[in-house]
């Protein structure tokens, strides 16, 4: 592995602002301690840094050498996860109900690594736009950076995300040249009907047995509605209903997402949800509420750009090492909207299997969005040579 020298010398450093961030979890569009961290550290680098964008999002901007207007944009997310960490050890976190179960510490770490290099350094001609994120987890900070003039402010010719992967082996990295996560999707069902005694439920319209009959019904969805070689997935995830063994209840509650690659596949499941929705209720005497919200799309890389990306990690860890045409997961990744403003590629850093835990990790799967797991800390430097080397060749394209 071709790592940058002084980037392996400064592991230290790196892992102790790491270990910082996981041990002071913040969540979505509060990542107040974060955000100073990182604009304290990037303005000791004598980087220029913004601050505001979505709340608590910071940006900054490192000036190369010579005089090309070409700059490249790297994104990090900042956000922790609503969640309970099991972790005994030194930097679990400190916050009950709070944890970097996703690895966000260790990506805005290794962003900071990669920019105190390329800001000391300054080989390369042009901008580097170094891009941290708040509320990656459900609350799009993405979205609302674009959308508050992220490229406007800092125009870039592309943008590039990265996201540790257990699972993958470390040293190892994913790429592939279109979708590469889901779209998420939420839905929420309320059905109607009248409440009566359980003895006599002639006397009142039930809607547990609608909400039976509707959710086997979107079963059939995806798998006689959607094209087979469109992937898809519909979770009816709960459904809440009752309060007694003997009254049939006036409502219930279903919920659940739905997740797809396509905008094409997607219509098709909302349009056949409404449907089935709307008629199963009616065919049983209860009236129903549809609501359906688009959260994230795809996130789709850009085909140039992921080739680019792909050579560049080819040359730090070889050929072998490098999954140009990666299965694409199900999970959702809000850089998708990034990726829609601007050419790209997201990639997926092996991330071993939870080898490298400290003593009093929680004895569960080191997977992400698990309260045992923990970002390793031996990606530090791989993952900001790539970012260092993705920039200077970025930037040193032909035209
Ligand atoms: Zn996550
Ligand atoms: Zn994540």
């Amino acid at each position: 592995m071709k790592l940058i020298e002084p980037l392996v010398a400064w592991q230290d450093e790196i892992v102790a602002i790491r270990r910082d961030i996981h041990a002071h979890p913040e969540l979505g569009y509060e990542e107040v301690r974060t955000s100073n961290l990182v604009a304290t550290r990037l303005e000791s680098w004598g980087i220029e840094v913004h601050r505001g964008l979505a709340t608590t999002g910071v940006v900054g901007v490192i000036h190369g050498k010579g005089t090309s207007d070409r700059a490249i944009g790297l994104r990090a997310d900042m956000d922790a996860l609503p969640m309970q960490e099991i972790n005994t050890f030194a930097h679990a976190s400190k916050t009950p109900g709070k944890m970097h179960g996703c690895g966000h510490d260790g990506h805005t770490a290794m962003l900071l690594a990669a920019a105190r290099y390329l800001a000391q350094t300054r080989d390369f001609d042009g901008k580097v736009v170094v891009i941290f994120q708040p509320a990656e987890e459900g609350g799009g900070g993405a979205k609302r950076m674009v959308d508050e003039g992220l490229f406007d402010a800092f125009p870039v010719d592309a943008v590039f995300g990265m996201h540790n992967w257990p699972g993958l082996p470390v040293g190892t990295f994913g790429v592939n040249a279109g979708p590469i996560m889901a779209s998420a999707n939420e839905f929420k069902i309320v059905i109607t009907g009248k409440g009566a005694h359980a003895g006599m439920p002639h006397f009142g319209v039930d809607p547990v047995m609608t909400a039976v009959q509707m959710a086997q019904a979107f079963q059939t969805i995806v798998t006689r509605n959607r094209n087979p070689l469109d992937a898809a997935v519909l979770s009816l995830t709960q459904i809440h209903t009752g309060s007694a063994d003997n009254v049939v209840p006036e409502t219930a509650e279903m919920r659940g997402t739905v997740r797809t690659f396509t905008e094409t596949t997607l219509d098709l499941i909302e349009s056949r949800m409404r449907t089935i929705a709307e008629h199963t209720a009616a065919a049983m005497n209860c009236t129903v509420d549809f609501q359906f919200v688009r959260n994230y799309p795809a996130t789709v890389n850009h085909p140039a750009e992921s080739a680019f990306s792909a050579q560049v990690l080819r040359d730090i860890v070889g050929a072998e090492r490098v999954d140009e045409d990666i299965a694409p997961s199900m999970g959702a990744e809000d850089f998708a909207f990034m990726l829609q403003a601007r050419p790209g590629s997201y990639i997926w850093l092996g991330a071993g299997d939870g080898e490298h835990r400290a003593e009093g990790h929680g004895m569960g799967p080191c997977m992400l969005h698990n309260g045992s797991y923990d970002f390793n800390d031996a990606l530090l430097p791989v993952g900001a040579t790539y970012w260092v080397e993705l920039a200077r060749r970025w930037l040193a394209r032909p035209a």
